[in-house]
């Protein structure tokens, strides 16, 4: 009898013990999922936050052109390297570039592959020091006249801001005309890019239409301009 007693309580243990396991399982499981329903809530906010805030839309309307500058001590925030393909022979430095725009423009990138576009990056974040070298190098090969006429000054480039990135096709032949250069021109800014130097706006941006020149500037200033076939100059003065 006492042996039957001993046996019911070791039972009774034993499946007490089994249902706290299976209790603990399980809130384990739901903790988990939902650590990554969390996680994923967090992703799909942060998504294009940079159209939404106004201290993240003043950055990404930075303005450089030959009458702003940037100084020398300029460096983009979050500086980084997206995860796109680059062309052959680009420098580390102009792999980079600015945090807030390395999303779109992977995105951008993604998104061209599907109809299939190749798109490669070919030169994004160029330093201060990097430009400056690039000028004086123009400078002592064919004077000065000449240089300013295709190179920017040290401070007077885009490139320094890191929101902007010259792409390439597999040819490295990007002009008006190839499917890659359409595609970019008409499909840029669904991811936030304008065609920062369109063509016949010389007058307005102070440099020859460049089809391979992206620029971020957040979805909703990129269809503004787009929509209405203006340049950004054009846009902050409105
Ligand atoms: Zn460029």
């Amino acid at each position: 009898m006492r042996n039957g007693l001993r046996n019911i309580l070791v039972v009774i243990i034993i499946i007490c013990g089994f249902l706290y396991l299976t209790k603990y399982i399980s809130t384990f499981k739901e903790t988990i999922s939902d650590s990554n329903i969390s996680d994923q809530s967090v992703n799909v906010n942060n998504s294009y936050k940079d159209d939404e805030t106004n201290k993240d839309i003043k950055s990404q309307l930075l303005l450089v052109n030959e009458d702003h500058s940037l100084e020398q001590a300029y460096t983009p925030k979050d500086l980084t390297i997206p995860n796109i393909k680059f062309a052959s022979g680009v420098s580390n430095e102009e792999k980079h570039v600015a945090g807030i725009i390395a999303k779109p423009l992977e995105q951008l990138v993604a998104e061209a592959k599907k109809d299939g576009i190749i798109l490669l990056g070919n030169s994004a974040y160029r330093s201060y020091k990097t430009q400056e070298n690039t000028y004086n190098n123009r400078v002592l090969l064919q004077g000065e006249k000449l240089a300013d006429a295709y190179v920017a000054r040290p401070g007077y480039s885009e490139h320094q801001t890191g929101l902007c990135i010259d792409i390439t096709n597999q040819g490295k032949y990007f002009v008006k005309g190839t499917k890659e250069a359409d595609w970019l021109a008409e499909n840029c800014y669904r991811f936030g890019f304008i065609i920062r130097y369109p063509y016949g706006k010389k007058n307005i941006t102070g440099i020859e239409y460049e089809p391979w020149h992206i620029r971020y500037v957040g979805k909703s200033a990129a269809k503004y301009i787009y929509d209405n076939k203006i340049t950004l100059e054009e846009y902050l003065r409105k």
